[in-house]
Parts: C-alpha cells; sequence; structure tokens
C-alpha cells in the first residue's frame, strides 16, 4: 500500500539523521532502522541508526558545548524555547499527523500531545530567569553563606514510544532552561516527533552540541557506554520498571544522577457518594486517552458496590460506542496499540481474566485485518486474583471490581508496587481529603480523570520511580547545589 501525498510530505520534512555537534549524520555503521506506522504494519521511512562511536561523538558534543550554554543568559535561553513553542503551536496540524503515523493515536489526541508537549517549551522559558540561589547571615554571625544554583551537565536522556513528543519536552525544555547540554534517544519505535523537535530547535537558535539526538536498534548497546561514562552527570529515564531497574544498576557504578518516570498501576475509585455521571467520563478519559497505552492509564476501577453495575453498565456503553480504526480518519477515537508483541499481552491478560470468571461486558478480543487493533473492553466480575489488577495492561481494557467501605476501597488502591497516580471520585469533602492522604502514589486526581499539566510536578513513588517533570520542581533536576563559605576580611 502506498503512502498518500499529505502523509508523505509530512514524513519527507522530518530529518532522517543523528543530530551530533549542530549536524546532521548518517549511522557510522551505515545501517537504518525501519519506523513503522502501527495501523498498517507497514514501513513509513528508514531512519539513521547509530553506532557506539555515534554515541561517543554525541556525549563529546554535549561535554564541549556546556561551559558555554551554562553561561549563556538565561533570559536568551528562555527565549528560544519560547520560540520553538510557537513553531511547534504554527505547526501543530502537521506535527500531530506526523505523530499519529509513527505511535497510532487518532490525530486529535495526538494535536492534544503537540500542545501539552509544547506547553513544557513555554513553561520553562519563563523558569529559565527564575533559577535563584540564596544569601544568609550564619546562627553565630560570623562571615556569609552563599548558595549558588549551577547546571547539572551533560544529560542523558532515554524516552518511551507512548507520548512520543511530551516525554521528550519535559526533560529537554527544563535542562535548556537550566543551561545543561544533552544527548537524547528516543524509542526506536517512535522516533520522528523527536527528530522534528531537534529540527525546530535548532531553527529557534539552539547553539550546536547543546542537543544531541541518537536513533538506533540497539538501545543497550549505544547507551551502556555513555551511562558508563564520567563525561555524562545526570541519566533521565522514562519507560518500563524493568529497564529503569537496570539502567539505575548501570548508572550506580559513577553514582550517575539519575531520575526515573517509570511504570504504573493507578487504581480509580468509585464511592457511592459520587457523581456516577462524571466517574464514567472521568474514566473514559483516564481508561481510553492514548488507547490505554499511558502510564498514568487507570489500570483497574474500584466501585462501591451500591453503584458498581451502573457505572459498568454506563462505561460499556460509552466505550463501546467508540469508533476503533487508523488514527488519520475522521471520527476514529480508538488508534492500533504499539505492535503485536503489545496486542498479545493485552489479549493475554483478558484471557487470563475471562478464565477466572470475569464478564466482557463489551469488547474482550482482537480485531482481525492489518495492524494492531484492539476491541475497548469492559471486564465485570474481576477475580482478585486476575493478573490484569497487578500488572500494567497498557492496552483499552477496563476491569470493574466492588469494594464494601473507604478502608476496602484503599487497600486495593495501595495493593501494588507501582505509586504514580491514582483517580478519586467523592463529593464528601473530609473523605475526599483522607483517601488522598492515605494513597502511595505521586499524585491524585480528584473528581477528574486526567492530571498532566506543565505547570505541575508529574512523577511517582515506589517502583514508579522518583522524580518530578514539570512545575517549578521540574528545573530542580537540572541544577547542582553549591554552597560558598565566606570570610569577610
Ligand atoms: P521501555 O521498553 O522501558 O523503553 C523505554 C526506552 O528505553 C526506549 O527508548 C527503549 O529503547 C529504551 N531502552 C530499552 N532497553 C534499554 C537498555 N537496556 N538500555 C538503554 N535504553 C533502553 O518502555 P516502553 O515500552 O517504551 O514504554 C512503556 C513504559 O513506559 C510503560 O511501563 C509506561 O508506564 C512507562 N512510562 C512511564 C511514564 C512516566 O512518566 N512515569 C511515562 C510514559 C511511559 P528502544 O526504543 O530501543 O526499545
Amino acid at each position: 500500500m502506498s503512502i498518500p501525498t499529505s502523509e508523505q510530505k509530512v514524513i519527507d520534512a522530518v530529518p532522517k539523521q543523528l543530530l551530533i555537534g549542530g549536524e546532521w549524520h548518517d549511522g557510522g555503521g551505515g545501517e537504518t532502522l525501519a519506523v513503522e506506522d502501527p495501523s498498517t504494519g507497514e514501513t513509513l521511512v528508514e531512519i539513521a541508526d547509530a553506532t557506539p562511536a555515534d554515541g561517543d561523538a554525541a556525549l563529546s558534543a554535549a561535554t564541549e558545548a556546556q561551559f558555554a550554554w551554562g553561561d549563556h543568559p538565561p533570559r536568551e535561553r528562555g527565549e528560544i524555547l519560547r520560540r520553538a513553542w510557537q513553531e511547534i503551536s504554527d505547526r501543530a496540524d502537521e506535527l500531530a499527523l506526523l505523530m499519529t503515523l509513527e505511535m497510532g493515536k487518532s490525530v486529535a489526541e495526538s494535536k492534544a500531545e503537540v500542545t501539552y508537549g509544547a506547553e513544557f517549551l513555554r513553561w520553562f522559558s519563563e523558569e529559565a530567569v527564575r533559577i535563584a540561589g540564596r544569601y544568609a547571615i550564619p546562627p553565630n554571625g560570623q562571615g556569609r553563606m552563599l548558595v549558588m544554583r549551577q547546571p547539572v551537565g551533560p544529560c542523558l536522556f532515554i524516552t518511551p514510544w507512548n507520548f512520543p513528543l511530551a516525554m521528550g519536552t519535559r526533560k529537554i525544555a527544563p535542562a535548556i532552561a537550566a543551561g545543561c547540554t544533552m544527548v537524547v534517544k528516543p524509542a526506536q519505535q517512535t522516533p520522528l516527533s523527536m527528530l522534528a523537535l531537534a529540527d525546530i530547535l535548532q531553527r529557534a537558535g539552539l547553539p550546536d552540541g547543546v542537543l544531541n539526538i541518537l536513533t538506533a536498534k540497539s538501545s543497550g548497546k549505544l547507551m551502556g557506554p555513555l551511562i558508563a561514562d564520567r563525561r555524562a552527570r545526570k541519566l533521565s529515564f522514562t519507560g518500563s520498571t524493568e529497564v529503569g531497574r537496570e539502567l539505575m544498576k548501570q548508572a550506580s557504578e559513577q553514582l550517575l544522577r539519575v531520575s526515573m518516570e517509570l511504570g504504573g498501576n493507578a487504581p480509580f475509585l468509585v464511592f457511592d457518594d459520587a457523581d456516577i455521571d462524571a466517574a464514567v467520563e472521568g474514566a473514559v478519559l483516564a481508561k481510553m486517552r492514548n488507547v490505554g497505552e499511558a502510564c498514568t492509564a487507570a489500570n483497574r476501577f474500584h466501585v462501591a458496590t451500591g453503584v458498581a453495575e451502573e457505572f459498568t453498565q454506563k462505561l460499556a456503553a460509552r466505550i463501546g460506542a467508540m469508533k476503533v480504526g487508523r488514527g488519520t480518519e475522521d471520527g476514529v477515537e480508538v488508534g492500533p496499540l504499539i505492535d503485536n508483541d503489545q496486542r498479545g499481552k493485552v489479549d493475554e491478560l483478558v484471557t487470563d481474566a475471562v478464565g477466572r470468571g470475569a464478564e466482557a461486558v463489551v469488547g474482550g478480543a482482537v480485531v482481525d485485518g492489518p495492524g494492531y487493533f484492539y476491541e475497548p473492553t469492559v471486564l465485570a466480575n474481576v477475580s482478585a486474583e486476575s493478573r490484569l489488577l497487578s500488572e500494567e495492561i497498557f492496552g483499552p481494557v477496563a476491569p470493574v471490581v466492588g469494594f464494601s467501605d473507604e478502608e476496602e476501597a484503599l487497600d486495593w488502591a495501595n495493593r501494588t508496587e507501582y505509586g504514580l497516580v491514582a483517580y478519586v471520585y467523592t463529593r464528601d469533602l473530609g473523605r475526599a481529603f483522607r483517601v488522598c492522604e492515605r494513597l502511595e502514589t505521586g499524585m491524585v486526581g480528584l473528581n477528574q480523570g486526567m492530571v498532566s499539566n506543565a505547570a505541575a510536578p508529574f512523577g511517582g513513588v515506589k517502583q514508579s520511580g522518583f522524580g518530578r517533570e514539570g512545575g517549578v520542581e521540574g528545573i530542580e533536576e537540572y541544577v547542582e547545589t553549591k554552597y560558598v563559605a565566606m570570610t569577610l576580611p
């Protein structure tokens, strides 16, 4: 099947090479990697495959650029981010189409990500000029204390495929604002949005070497030596807990500063005093955003037994009516999953739950044909042993489980090694505070099905990782504190 001209034009506009020291290069080994359209399974384009020598060159470029970039006026660092935000906003339709082609979700959802991802550039353009230190008189009045905030130094960023732009801008924007240089490795399945972003940042005036982009078939071979390289000063990773744990081990060799944005298993709690219609709308957003392939996706719905039937039926009606198809088609709300493995895992989890007695109120099967589609699914009567209650589903499947009281709801919510986000629907103010305080998560959506916001500190606890992206906290990941003890002659 040939690619339509409008789509080909968008793909043609993206650089296909590695960005090292301000120059676009082929991979040193002369190899390429294929980027696939998950709605057809066909190759969209071939791009450069970086070798470890390319990785070394990229880190050299970042290291060479570090001092001058850290010394660059904060206002100008902010202006570069602001210009890039403007260009992304102006070209949002084209960038959304590009994202849909490589990742699958609907163009409307991609456009929402383009807006969200760009917002980190605007937010941190404003934070760049607010990195302040501290001056103090010691308690004994002797001398003075000066606290400086300095860029951490060259950073390594590794990002996943599920939000091809935003997972990059959440790291790149605060690093630029703080005066850090960087080497970025996007996921091999969705590198095009990141390459487009690099091109935009270059045109916005980012000096050579500040941002270096490597795409590769073998991420371990490429990034392992860089994580062990003493010129690198920080690793920020977004991806699975399994890979995060492995990278932590590698980073421990040189005690590299690390931020980890890892997997989730978000509970969605609906109490009997909740506005059920609002809870259903929130549930659709929390579950179906990004085809369920979000670390913040509601993984399991715990609903007070008195309202569980009403909630389940209303949710099934909403989810069952969603149009499945190629993300570029009009009216499509549910695109394909990223690949056949991911779809196979979702199907395996549903089969396990059904085998233990769950009922598919709607959906429950793979969709035939090209591409990696799965039916939007709601499962009732899910047994406590079902794997999808403890494992990250990463697909359009909503299991519903009843609870009898607040203690049981909290017990369910916290019964996981993950701790990224939880959603709570209640109109009882006292309960809202009690439950928010006792949830073991980094974020809570109270009567809302989405928490992402560039102005907020995004991040998890427990095995969902540590570190925060966005908000005033986001810049902290990219500055070191230096204390100068002063004697005044
Ligand atoms: P993944 O398999 O962990 O991959 C993430 C990134 O790590 C990709 O760029 C991947 O490269 C790279 N990678 C894999 N193995 C590596 C290694 N040995 N050394 C260096 N890099 C390596 O995760 P994913 O499947 O892309 O993303 C889904 C996961 O990310 C889910 O668990 C989701 O919850 C999590 N996530 C978390 C957040 C958050 O903010 N907490 C946000 C989004 C996603 P390749 O492209 O070569 O595989």
